[in-house]
C-alpha cells in the first residue's frame, strides 16, 4: 500500500520512549501518578449537563446541524465576547463555531497556506499549529519562545525576507506550554507587524479564562486593528470542562472567517445541535464555576510549586492557563528527568522537548489531576529528592 506523502511526512509521536514505558509499569501492575495531560479532571457544570440532556430528547436535534452553527450559538458566543472583552463582533460574518478549537486551528492552515508559502510559529509550541501548516505544504520559520523574552516572540529579529514571504503567524497566550501571557502592548506590536508584512495573525486562545491571583488574561480581539489582520480562537473545553464534548469558535476577520466557513462545509456538517445547546447555556450562564475551577487549580498550583522549590527544581507560579513550565535540574535533559522521575518514582510529566526545541531543559507539568492523586504524586517527587540525597552519601 502507498500513503501519501503528506501522511508519511507526519512526524512521529514524541513521547514514544515514554509511553512504552508507562505501559509496562502498568503492565506489571504500578501505580503511575500523571501530571502529563491538559484536560480538565472536573466535570462539566451541572446546569450545561441538564441543558444538553434535554436537547438530546428533542428529535430535531437528531438531524443534520448546519455546518456554521445555530444563529443563537453565533450570538451566544459573540455576546459572551461583549461581555468578557468588551469586543463586539457580527454573529453572522465574524463568528464560526468549531468541532473543538484543534479543528479550526487545523483547517486554518488549509485557508492561508499554499504550497513554499512560510508560516511563522513558536517554539515550543502546541504542535497542530506547525504540523498543519507543513501538511498544507507550507514551510515553517520558528520563533523561539525563551525565558530571558518572557516566553514572547521577538518579532523584530525575524529576517526580512522571512517576514516578506510569510502569510500566516501563529500566537498563543496565556500559553501552552510555557504558562507565560501577553499583555496589550504586546498585541499592539504584532499588529503592526502582521500589516507591515501582510500576514494573517491567528490567536489560539483557549486559556483566557482559565487564570489566578484575580489576573484577566485580554483577547487579542480587543487590540485596535486585530480584526483586520487575524482571527482568534477560543473554546469551551478549558473555561467549561468540555474537553469531551467538542465545541469551540473562531472570531474576528470576516474574510477569513468566511474562508474557513466554506472549507468546513466541504469537510464537516458541524457540531451535534445538542452540544450546541449545552455551549449557549454555558456561555450564557453563570460563571461562579468558571472562579472555582480556577481556585481549585490555583491551590494546586501553589502546592506543585511548593514541592518543586523544595526538590530542587526551579519553577515560577503562573498567572494563567493549566500548566506550571518548570526547570529541570542541573545535568539532566528533558528527556532524562522525566525518564528519571517515571522510573524512580513512577510520575509523569511532559519533556519541554515534545513542544519543540526550545522546550529543552524544561518539563510541563499539568493542574488537571485530581486532588487525591496530585496529592500522592507530590509525595513521590519529595521520594525523588530523598533517593537522590541516599545516592549522593553512597557516591561521597
Ligand atoms: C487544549 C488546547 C486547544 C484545543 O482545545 P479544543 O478542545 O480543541 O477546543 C487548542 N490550543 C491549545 C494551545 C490547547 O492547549
Amino acid at each position: 500500500m502507498r500513503l501519501s506523502r503528506r501522511v508519511e511526512k507526519l512526524p512521529p509521536y514524541l513521547f514514544v520512549e515514554i509511553s512504552k514505558k508507562i505501559a509496562e509499569k502498568k503492565a506489571r501492575g504500578e501505580e503511575v501518578i500523571s501530571f502529563g495531560i491538559g484536560d480538565p479532571d472536573i466535570p462539566t457544570p451541572a446546569h450545561v449537563i441538564e441543558r444538553l440532556c434535554q436537547a438530546a430528547q428533542d428529535p430535531a436535534n437528531h438531524r443534520y446541524p448546519e455546518s456554521e452553527g445555530l444563529p443563537e450559538l453565533r450570538r451566544a458566543m459573540a455576546g459572551w465576547y461583549q461581555r468578557r472583552f468588551g469586543v463586539s463582533l457580527d454573529p453572522d460574518s465574524e463568528v464560526l463555531p468549531l468541532i473543538g478549537s484543534k479543528e479550526g486551528v487545523a483547517h486554518i492552515a488549509l485557508c492561508l497556506i499554499d504550497p513554499g508559502d512560510t508560516a511563522l510559529v513558536p517554539d515550543p509550541a502546541y504542535p497542530v499549529y506547525s504540523v498543519c501548516a507543513m501538511l498544507a505544504g507550507g514551510r515553517l520559520y520558528h520563533m523561539p519562545l525563551i525565558e530571558k523574552n518572557k516566553f514572547l516572540p521577538n518579532l523584530g529579529t525575524i529576517p526580512q525576507h522571512i517576514a516578506k514571504k510569510a502569510k500566516l503567524l501563529w500566537l498563543n497566550y496565556p500559553n501552552n506550554p510555557t504558562a507565560a501571557v501577553a499583555d496589550l502592548a504586546f498585541f499592539k506590536q504584532v499588529v503592526e507587524f502582521a500589516r507591515q508584512h501582510e500576514i494573517v495573525v491567528c490567536h489560539d486562545g483557549p486559556y483566557s479564562e482559565v487564570a489566578y491571583d484575580g489576573y484577566r488574561p485580554p483577547s487579542f480581539m480587543e487590540t485596535e486593528g486585530a480584526r483586520e489582520v487575524g482571527i482568534e480562537f477560543h473554546s469551551l473545553s478549558k473555561s467549561y470542562n468540555m474537553t469531551g464534548w467538542r465545541i469551540g469558535m473562531a472570531v474576528g476577520n470576516a474574510e477569513v472567517i468566511d474562508a474557513l466557513r466554506r472549507l468546513k462545509s466541504n469537510m464537516d456538517s458541524g457540531i451535534p445541535q445538542a452540544i450546541q445547546y449545552a455551549a449557549i447555556e454555558a456561555l450564557n450562564g453563570p460563571d461562579d464555576c468558571v472562579e472555582e475551577h480556577n481556585r481549585i487549580y490555583q491551590r494546586r498550583r501553589d502546592l506543585i510549586i511548593d514541592v518543586l522549590q523544595s526538590i530542587g527544581v526551579e519553577a515560577q507560579p503562573p498567572k494563567a492557563s493549566l500548566y506550571i513550565w518548570a526547570r529541570v535540574p542541573e545535568g539532566y535533559t528533558s528527556v532524562n528527568f522525566a525518564t528519571e522521575l517515571l522510573e524512580t518514582v513512577g510520575v509523569v510529566v511532559t519533556p519541554g522537548t515534545g513542544y519543540g526545541r526550545n522546550g529543552e531543559g524544561y518539563i510541563r507539568l499539568s493542574l488537571t489531576i485530581p486532588d487525591a492523586a496530585l496529592v500522592k504524586g507530590l509525595s513521590r517527587l519529595a521520594d525523588w529528592r530523598k533517593g537522590k540525597r541516599g545516592s549522593n552519601i553512597k557516591i561521597t
